[in-house]
């Protein structure tokens, strides 16, 4: 466990100097143990103490970079078990496997093309992980060369032979790949190897305590920028490995397994395998190396990643700004909905395929749905008209009339009264839009 505020406190100057921001050295002890603060901002602070300090301040799953730029990937550096306790920070970054025995410029172009647009967001695919299938060394950093050449985003490489693997790392070490991996029979060679190009490095067990062994044996040879691997392949047992390094990292600051873990996946059928993926992208792999490389099949997982690692006290939000769908003209409908980005997209989606252009007015909810917000006051007459002064709907269409979501019936009353403007009830569901549109505008 980390230390307590007190335990901290105990090390300090305690001569409240005020230097570090804070008032006092308990106030600055008590944000340190909350990770609100970092032990450098007092610079009275011993070399003794700092060294008894340091690793307790020290993040429980250290943060490793690879890659360059800003395609780099930065996995690890959480501090939580459960998402609803504060939130999960640095997105599992999903790995596409190639192998060089395959097109590798071919793959690496499709490759290039799995970002996605959704719910205003843009997801990307973030890693090549580049195998050698092949056992040849040359081929190995041919296949590595034409993946640098073939994209910016960071890579993996795969190979537990040396040789290979200074082959390929050492041509593409400027981008600063995550070499796989370190084992229990070429952790040396291959820890001096990463260390020399300033590589990130996975460590592979054989299960957790051999993983542990040899996590401290590579951290003895003076690497520390660390992946982990247990070395399983079944999904439960890898499920539970995930789990077992997670939790000994956080809630028992266990050292040797203080950095990100790594997984692969192992289904064949693609659907089997985004499922695997979303069981490790969930606990608690920080990196998931994987076959599929269709659209449709990485849409799901990184959908489902963009869920979990949004801050949960945060919804995600539109600008509450009036938004033209199509050619609008004066006589356009006027559609309100709330500035919660997963409603705001939806009707959105729907008005658009209705193929009557309309206006979209997203009424300022701080992010919340029609009916939370209906619920907690935020959806209100004074907040519609509100939003209709502030984007002047009123020149931009000839008629006073607003589309209110079905489900907020209710509000019609004290909308008419606080806009002036006439109010119809839409549909509940926005899938109703095409229909209610067609019935109404066309
Ligand atoms: S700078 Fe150091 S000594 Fe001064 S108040 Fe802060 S913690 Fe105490």
């Amino acid at each position: 466990m980390g230390l307590t505020g007190l335990e901290i406190f105990k090390q300090l100057p305690k001569t409240n100097t005020g230097d570090c921001g804070f008032p006092t050295c308990l106030a600055f002890a008590m944000a340190l143990a909350a990770g609100k603060t970092s032990l450098e901002k007092c610079p009275h602070v011993s070399e003794e103490a700092k060294e008894a300090l340091g690793a307790a301040a020290a993040p429980p799953i250290r943060l490793v970079k690879v890659g360059t730029g800003d395609t780099a990937v930065e996995l690890g550096d959480e501090t939580e078990l459960f998402r609803h306790d504060k939130r999960f920070y640095h997105p599992t970054a999903i790995a596409v496997l190639i192998s060089d025995t395959e097109d590798v410029a071919a793959r690496v172009k499709d490759f290039g093309e799995l970002e996605f647009d959704r719910v205003g967001l843009h997801f990307v695919t973030d890693m090549v992980a580049l195998k050698n299938a092949s056992g040849d060394a040359a081929k190995f950093k041919a296949a590595a060369e034409a993946v640098a050449a073939g994209t910016k985003r960071p890579m993996v490489l795969i190979s537990e032979d040396v040789a290979a693997m200074e082959a390929a790392a050492t041509a593409v070490a400027a981008g600063k790949p995550l070499l796989y991996a370190a084992t229990g029979e070429n952790y040396e060679a291959m820890t001096a190897l990463a260390a020399r190009l300033g590589c990130p490095l996975a460590v592979k067990g054989n299960g957790l305590a051999d993983l542990s062994d040899l996590v401290e044996k590579v951290v003895k040879l003076g690497h520390k920028d660390l992946v982990l691997d247990s070395g399983s392949r079944d999904t439960s047992q890898v499920l539970a490995d995930l789990t077992q390094i997670r939790r000994l990292a956080v809630k028992k600051r266990y050292r040797p397994f203080g950095y990100p873990a790594m997984a692969f996946t192992s289904k064949d059928d693609p659907f089997a395998e985004v499922v695997q993926a979303g069981v490790y992208l969930s606990k608690y792999a920080g990196l998931v190396v994987m076959k599929a490389s269709k659209k449709e099949e990485l849409l799901p997982l990184l959908s489902w990643r963009q869920n979990l690692f949004t801050d949960p006290q945060k919804p995600i939000q539109v600008e509450p700004k009036a938004v033209a769908v199509g050619e609008v003209t004066p006589d356009s409908p006027v559609y309100i909905t709330t500035n919660f980005s997963l409603t705001y997209y939806i009707v959105e989606g729907e008005v658009e395929s209705s193929k009557i252009p309309a206006w979209i007015v997203p009424v300022n909810t701080d992010g919340i749905s029609v009916l939370t917000a209906w619920a907690a006051g935020k959806l209100t007459g004074e907040a519609i008209n509100k939003a209709l002064k502030k984007d002047d709907m009123e020149s931009k269409v000839n008629h006073k009339t607003l589309v209110l979501p079905g489900y907020v019936a209710v509000l019609s009353g004290s909308t008419e009264e606080a806009t002036g403007w006439k109010v119809m009830v839409g549909p509940r569901e926005a899938s109703g839009i095409p229909k209610f549109a067609k019935a109404n505008f066309a």
